[in-house]
C-alpha cells in the first residue's frame, strides 16, 4: 500500500555503517533503519547469534517458559533498576502495553485515575491508543473516533502540566528527547519536576525510550542523563539491532496489575528476538559502545556547529550522543536528496529538522566523511536556494 513516501533506491546489502543499493552504489548510513541498527549492518556477532538461534529454536510461544526471554528480562531489569519485563514486537505495542498497564493498575486499586498526559509534538506509535497519545495532528487525522482519556501539554512547560493534573490523571508519558517530533530535548529541570509531581500525586511516570534507549544518547537509557528513573519504561527500535522486539519494563508494584490473561503477544519475546537483543547488549558492553557514542557524538556535534557557523540556512544543532538534529530555516527535503547524491543517507524529523542517527559502532573516519558529504550537499543547497 502507498502508506510510505519511499526514497527511490533499493537497498540490498550492508556492512558496518555502509549500505549498498541494487546498482552497487554505496551509501554511508546515518539513518540506521531509524535508530534500529544499533551495531551497524551485518555485525558478525549478531549475525552468528541469530543464525545459531534459528538452527536451535526460533519460536515456541509464551505458553512455555523461554530461557532467552528470562535472561533478557533479568539483564534489562538490572540495567534499568526496574523489576519486571513484558515483551512485544514494536514500539507502538510497548507503549500500548504501558497505557493498558497504567489503566489496569488504577482500576485494580479502585481509583478513578485513567487519563494519560503526554506532550505536544510527541510520537508514541500508530495503533489507535498510541496515535491518540501522540501529540501530532497529522498522525491522527482520519482515524476518529479516538479513545477517551488523553491530554496533551507543551514539553518543558511545568505550569501547563500542573494545570492539567486532576483526580483522573493516571500517568505522564514522555520521550526524554522527542525523536520524530524534531529532536527536542526535555530539560533536566522539567523531567525532575515531572518526577516529583508524579511522586507527590501518586501518578505514574512512563518514559518512552523506544528511540532514545539502548545507548543511542550515550547512556544505556536517556533518563540516566536526568538523574531520575521512571515507573514504566518502553523500548524497541535499537533493542534487537534490526530483529523486531519491543519491551515494557515496570516496577514490581505497577507490574503486579498484570496477571495471567490480562495482556499478551504471540510473537513477543520469542527465543530468536531475545537472543538478538541479548547479543546487542553484550556487544554494547564488550565494545564499550556507550563511550563510542559519547565520543563520536561529540565529534559529530562539533562538526555540525562548524557548519552552523558557515551556512546561514542552519538555525540550530541539538541532540545527545548519536541522536542529533539540525534545524534549518526551510524545508529539509531537498537537502536530504542532495546528501543522498553525495552518498550519505540521513532522515528528517518534521519539515525543517535533519536527523542523524548513525550506528553506535560508527568511527571517527565515518563521522568526518559524513560531515564532508553533508558540507558538499549544503554548498549545493545554498547555490540552489540562496537565503
Ligand atoms: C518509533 C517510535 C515509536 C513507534 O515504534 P514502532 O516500532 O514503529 O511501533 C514509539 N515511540 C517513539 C519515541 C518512537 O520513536
Amino acid at each position: 500500500m502507498d502508506n510510505y513516501a519511499r526514497v527511490p533506491i533499493r537497498l540490498v546489502r550492508g556492512q558496518g555503517s555502509r549500505v549498498w543499493d541494487e546498482q552497487g552504489r554505496a551509501y554511508l548510513d546515518f539513518v540506521s533503519g531509524i535508530a534500529v541498527n544499533t551495531l551497524g549492518h551485518a555485525h558478525p556477532r549478531l549475525a552468528e547469534a541469530v543464525c545459531e538461534q534459528a538452527r536451535r529454536l526460533i519460536h515456541c510461544s509464551n505458553l512455555y517458559h523461554i530461557p532467552e526471554q528470562e535472561q533478557l528480562a533479568a539483564r534489562l531489569c538490572a540495567l534499568s533498576g526496574l523489576d519486571r519485563a513484558f515483551f512485544c514486537n514494536s514500539g507502538a505495542e510497548a507503549n500500548e502495553a504501558a497505557i493498558k498497564l497504567a489503566r489496569k493498575y488504577y482500576h485494580d486499586m479502585g481509583s478513578p485515575r485513567r487519563t494519560v498526559i503526554s506532550a505536544t509534538q510527541s510520537f508514541h506509535g500508530r495503533t489507535v491508543l498510541t496515535l491518540t497519545a501522540t501529540g501530532q495532528e497529522k498522525v491522527k487525522r482520519g482515524f476518529d473516533p479516538l479513545p477517551a482519556g488523553f491530554v496533551h501539554v507543551p514539553l518543558n512547560d511545568a505550569a501547563a502540566l500542573e494545570r492539567s493534573l486532576g483526580p483522573d490523571t493516571a500517568a505522564v508519558l514522555l520521550e526524554p528527547i522527542q525523536g520524530e517530533g524534531g529532536v527536542r530535548e526535555a530539560s533536566i529541570a522539567y523531567l525532575r519536576h515531572v518526577r516529583r509531581l508524579c511522586d507527590e500525586n501518586g501518578i505514574l511516570m512512563i518514559l518512552d525510550e523506544v528511540q532514545t534507549g539502548i545507548g543511542r544518547t550515550g547512556c544505556m537509557f536517556a533518563y540516566e542523563h536526568f538523574g531520575i528513573r521512571p515507573d514504566v519504561l518502553t523500548l524497541a527500535k535499537g533493542l534487537g539491532g534490526g530483529v523486531p522486539i519491543g519491551c515494557m519494563l515496570a516496577t514490581e508494584q505497577v507490574a503486579s496489575a498484570f496477571g495471567p490473561g490480562s495482556h499478551g503477544s504471540t510473537f513477543g519475546g520469542n527465543p530468536l528476538s531475545c537472543r538478538a537483543a541479548l547479543t546487542v547488549l553484550d556487544v554494547i558492553e564488550r565494545e564499550q559502545l556507550l563511550r563510542n557514542v559519547r565520543e563520536r557524538g561529540e565529534r559529530l556535534m562539533r562538526g555540525l556547529e562548524e557548519l552552523l557557523r558557515r551556512f546561514p540556512c542552519i538555525r540550530e544543532v541539538r541532540g545527545q550522543g548519536l541522536l542529533v538534529g539540525m534545524e534549518l530555516d526551510r524545508d529539509v527535503a531537498r537537502l536530504m536528496e542532495l546528501a543522498r547524491a553525495q552518498g550519505l543517507l540521513v532522515l528528517s524529523a518534521g519539515a525543517r529538522v535533519l536527523r542523524l542517527l548513525p550506528p553506535l559502532t560508527v568511527s571517527d573516519q565515518e563521522i568526518d566523511e559524513a560531515l564532508r558529504r553533508l558540507e558538499a550537499a549544503l554548498a549545493r543547497f545554498n547555490e540552489e536556494e540562496p537565503s
